[in-house]
This record gives structure tokens, sequence and C-alpha cells, in this order.
């Protein structure tokens, strides 16, 4: 009888990250009704950026072990992702290759594909077939290829190849191999078997979809592989690789994409196996892990054996372009990516024309600028450092992407299902209390999602779908102005362009505002000595500038603070050489200010102070 072995390599006893790869697909005209464009693209191989939501000038650039663009051919994602790990398969280690991201982004495409475009799974059987056929029969194994076929629902486990079967356990044996007891495994001789096999299979599956209210979107088919080499001479040593190759249910936060359908126990448990899947992938590659939480969900638990350990994992997270999946490529991507970091673009992007400054001083400062000449590395060593600081937006986003309503809705969950243990009143006021705060997270994320269409929608009217074609990005455009700039005027210039503007056409744009007393007060005027008292002007004097050119010009003064010689600073209004060189202290120390109200942590540096600092500053820098 075949004696079976453990398989040992070298790096059994590590702990194998997964590697991750991104894939986006094609835009979809169709599916962009409001013709906004795409929100994301990609740099280059390993990099991608998104749009930064809570600021539409920035995007929010991230790194992957392998970025696959719109143009990648389901040849290239399987050589590239899939290929190189199947050689183990025959050598008795396992491996697991899943497609993760929002219903609609491609991972049915990416995994199964169509009979043109025939994706990593039909792509994976033929190749591991034609390897076995290609081993020199001198080595003296007789390999055995099979199947089998499953799809976790609900947290149930059910075989796709014996359609009406009931839940299946998962049981591990005493060589911590998973396994299914009563899980159909059937033997197959050549990929046209397995074809005959996995097609009606799949087909039950898509006929159960449209009954059930698109289940296949909520449910993991996982397809088995499993490769058993039996050595032909005595003591006939059997070793057995594992190939798991899975297309999981939508990434999508069903609540906030409203769908009605789904109970809370089906949509907390589809997405318990997700968000477990998320924690472990994210101890594996971490590498800190004390813990992996492989037994929280169905899902990884039967990958168990097939991801981290010695086992070969890939991660293809598939992602679609659109503005309508913005928030789930967000969540796809920070899921998929620990690294990222903001890319500031601030003049890239105006509405208005911009002060015509004098030629000179134009170019220091767009040199100055931080859109093209300043040293890439510096730049993003500050921005690492901002985003490390936790000041950034995306960090604020990322918080929101964390899971945690679904930790929620799970621990309710199983709250409801303890109530028999516990005394129904307590009970019930912890499910009140946990819906009140899963009222309160809904709401501030829909408020965060109007926020979002809305600058989506000014974006959209800005008609900048090109801008992805070409090298600038597609930014926020600005609300109108009150000044009647007429319309080749309002869109977006670069700085420099601004130079042929000429002054007249700029502005401080007042607004009606009661705050304004005087009329037509001169900027020099409403510049505050460095202990002048405050008058009503000092209060809104704000609101009466133009959103976009309040921002530009605080912009240039947050690249003086960060950028400025000794010399740049002092040339800022009100900073004279002891402040100047607290502020090179400060820089030294803590790196950025990613604001201007960063400055009030110089020392000497009071409210008072720095609100005539930032009234000085900002309206010089209008008026030159
Ligand atoms: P998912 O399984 O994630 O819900 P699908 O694989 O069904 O998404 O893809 C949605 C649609 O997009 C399908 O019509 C699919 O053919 C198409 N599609 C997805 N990825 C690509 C791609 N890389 N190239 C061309 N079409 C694609
Ligand atoms: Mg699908």
């Amino acid at each position: 009888m075949a004696q079976r072995v453990a398989v040992q390599d070298g790096a059994s006893k590590k702990t194998a990250r997964v590697r991750v790869a991104v894939r986006l697909r094609p835009y979809m005209g169709k599916l962009d009704e409001k013709s906004e464009g795409p929100c994301v693209r990609g740099l280059d191989a390993q990099n991608l950026e998104i749009i930064n939501w809570r600021n539409a000038t920035e995007t929010v650039k991230y790194n992957f072990d392998v970025f696959h663009g719109e143009q990648t051919t389901q040849q290239d994602v399987f050589l590239s992702s899939v290929k190189p790990i199947l050689p183990h398969i025959l050598n008795g280690q396992n491996a697991s290759v899943f497609a993760y991201g929002p219903t609609g982004a491609g991972k049915t495409h990416t995994m199964m594909g169509s009979s043109d475009e025939p994706g990593v799974i039909p792509r994976a059987v033929r190749a591991i077939f034609n390897m076995v056929k290609a081993k020199n029969e001198a080595e003296g194994w007789d390999y055995s290829i099979g199947m089998s076929y499953l799809e976790i629902y609900n947290e149930k486990v059910l075989d796709l190849l014996s359609p009406g079967s009931q839940d299946l356990p998962i049981r591990e044996d005493k060589d911590k191999n998973i396994l299914i007891p009563g899980l159909t495994h059937t033997t197959i001789t050549s990929f046209s078997d397995f074809d005959k096999q996995f097609v009606p299979a799949s087909l039950n599956r898509t006929t159960a979809s449209t009954k059930l209210n698109q289940r296949s979107s909520r449910s993991h088919a996982i397809l088995l592989i499993k490769v058993v080499r039996t050595q032909r001479v005595l003591p006939h040593r059997q070793q057995t690789g594992k190939l798991y190759l899975i297309d999981l249910a939508g990434s999508e936060d069903n609540r906030r994409t409203g769908n009605q359908g789904i109970r809370l126990k089906e949509s907390g448990a589809i997405n318990l196996s997700l968000f477990t899947l998320s924690k472990v992938v994210d101890s594996l590659n971490s590498g800190t892990a004390v813990r992996v939480p492989y037994r929280d969900s169905k899902l990884t638990r039967l990958l168990q054996d097939s991801l981290g350990g010695s086992a070969h994992s890939v991660m293809i997270t598939n992602i679609a372009p659109e503005y309508k999946y913005y928030f789930d490529t967000f969540s796809a991507l920070n899921f998929a990516s620990k690294s990222k970091l903001i890319v500031n673009k601030p003049f890239t992007c105006e509405t208005v024309a911009v002060p015509a400054l004098p030629v000179k001083r134009a170019r220091e400062d767009h040199e100055a600028g931080g859109s093209g000449t300043e040293p890439q590395k510096k730049r993003q060593k500050d921005e690492r450092k901002s985003e490390q600081e936790g000041s950034s937006p995306s960090s604020h986003f990322n918080s929101l992407s964390q899971p945690s309503v679904m930790d929620r809705l799970v621990a309710l969950e199983k709250l409801m299902m303890k109530r028999q243990d516990k005394d129904g009143l307590s009970v019930l006021k912890d499910v009140a209390q946990e819906i009140q705060v899963l009222k309160d997270r809904q709401r501030e994320f829909e408020s965060k999602a109007m926020l979002f269409s809305r600058l989506a929608g000014e974006k959209s009217s800005a008609k900048q779908d090109a801008a992805f074609k070409n090298t600038t990005a597609p930014l926020q455009r600005r609300q109108a102005t009150a000044t009647k700039v007429n319309k080749q005027q309002a869109v977006v210039q670069p700085l420099q362009v601004s130079q042929l503007h000429p002054l007249q056409q700029l502005a401080v744009i007042k607004k009606q505002s009661v705050c304004v007393k005087k009329k037509e007060r001169k900027l020099s005027d409403q510049v505050e000595p460095p202990d002048g008292k405050e008058n009503v002007v000092e209060n809104c004097w704000e609101s009466q500038l133009d959103t976009s050119m309040l921002e530009n010009s605080t912009q240039k003064i947050l690249h003086v603070l960060n950028n400025g010689s000794l010399k740049e600073l002092k040339g800022l209004q009100q900073i004279g050489d002891k402040k100047a060189k607290l502020i090179l202290g400060w820089r030294e120390i803590h790196g950025h200010f990613t604001r201007l109200e960063d400055l009030l942590k110089v020392e000497g540096m009071t409210e008072k102070r720095f609100s005539s600092f930032k009234k000085a500053n900002i309206l010089s820098s209008m008026g030159k």
C-alpha cells in the first residue's frame, strides 16, 4: 500500500506571504451613465492611482506585487500570476488562487473567462495535464488528477458536483490536512474530461443564481484540483498537491449598495468569510501574526492548509474603473495593499483665473510649486510621513473602510443566537444599542458617499473624461465664482499659463456678506498688523475669498513652509529670523506641515499670531 508522506521543503516552516496582484478591467461606457470617465488608472507594472475622495486634487497611489492594466490579456494574467505556482502542485505542495473584488469588476472573467478568452481555471487545468504528460518516465512517479467543486453560501458548504446535497462538514486529519468528508471527488483523465464536469456544474450555479437573487455574487465558488503522485517502486511513497481556484463572493458592502434582498444573517455570513479572509491575508502578510484566524469562517478553515504555511497563494484583486464602483474599489485596494501614499497635485487644477504674477516671480513659484521640478524622492518621503502621522485624508478614509460595521453585525447575530442563555430584556437592550451604533455608522458613511458623488458630479460637469488618457489626473473642479470669467478661462490651467491673465481678472472675490462693513477696501488694508485688534472683517475675510484661490494660496504658503530655505521662510509675511529658524527646527523634527494650522505647533505661535500670519500671507500672495 502507498505510504503518504508529508512534504517538507525549505519553506515549510515559514509562513508564506500571499502574493497580491490587482487587475483593472477595461472602462465600460455603458456602466458610466454620467460619462464621468475612470477614477482609477495604472501607473506601471506595480502601481496604480485613484482619486482621493476627500480631496479631489489628490490621488492615492497604491503599490502591489503586480498590477495588470486594462490591456492585460487572460494569457498575461495566467503566465505572470498563476503558471509559476503550478509545478509545486505536482510536487505535493498546496496552492490557492483567488479572485477578489466587487461584483462586476471581473472576477469570473479572470477565473473562468469565456470560450474565446478562457480564464485562469481552464488554463491552469490544461497546463497541469501538459506538465504531467511532459514528466520524465524515468523519475518513477505515476500521477493521478482529480477534481471537486463546491460553493460556500451562507456559511454552508455545498457540493456543486452533486446538486441538492446538504451542508458538508470541514475536518482536519492528523497530518493537518483539511478535508470534506462526503464531497464528490472525481478523477479526470484529460482536459476535455474536466470540461465535461466543470461546465454543467458551473451552469448549475448560474441557474440557482437567477432564482435566488444573484446568489452567485454572494457565494464563493471553489474548484479543487488534486494531483496525487505515487512512486512506482517500494515503498510507493505518495504525495498529494492541492490547488484551490476560487471565485469569491462580491466584496461590495451590500448594505451600502442598497441590496434590500439580503437578510441580516445572510449578509453577515457572506461577509464573515470575506472579512475573515481579509484578516487571514493581513496576518500572513504582516508576518507578525501570533494566531492566524483560519477557524473563524468556513472559507478560511477550508483553505487552512493551502493559504499561508508552505502553500503558494495568489490573490487577484479585480477592480473596475467607473465612478459607480469608487467606494468598493477603494476598499478592495485597501484590502489588497497596505502600501499607499497620497500624491498631491495642488497646482495642476484651477477653475478661475489666477493672479497674474510678474514673470520672474511666477517662474520661481512654479519651480517651488512641487508639481514638476521638485525631486520626486523628497516629495514622496514627505508624503509618506504625512501618511504615517495619520493626518492625511486617506487615513480618515481608511478607518472608514475597515469593516467594523461587519464586525458589529456579526457580533449582533451571535448575540441574538445566544438569547436563550440570557435574560431577554438585557439582550434586547444590547441589541438596541448595537443597532444605534450601526445606524450612526451608516449615516456617516452615507454622508461621505454623498460628498463624494457631489465631487464626482462637479468633475463630470468639468468634462474631463479625457483626463486619464493624458497624463493629468481628473481633479476636482472648484465651485463657480462670482466673477464673470468666460468659459475658456474657467478650464483647468497649469500655473504657468496664469502669467497670461491680466491682474484685473483675479481676485479676491467679494461674496455678498453681512460681515463686510467697508466696500472696496484695499488688500493691504485688510492685512492686520501682527498685534492688531480684530475687527469684524477679521472673522470673515476668508469667506470673502474664492475657495479655489484660497486653496491655491494656502498651498503656496505650505510649500514654502515645507520646502523653503531660511531666506525663503523669512520672505513670508510676519516671519522674522527667529520664527523662520523655529519653523526649520520643527520641520527637522516633524517633517511636514500638512495644513497651515500645523504652524500652531511651532513654539511661540499663538492663535492670534497665527490668524494674523495666515491672513497677511494669503492676501499678500493673492495681491502679488
Ligand atoms: P464579477 O465576476 O466580478 O462580478 P465579471 O467577470 O462577471 O465580474 O465581469 C463583469 C463584466 O465585465 C462581464 O461582462 C465581463 O465579461 C466583463 N469583463 C470583466 N473583466 C474584463 C476584462 N479584463 N476584459 C474584458 N471584459 C471584462
Ligand atoms: Mg462573478
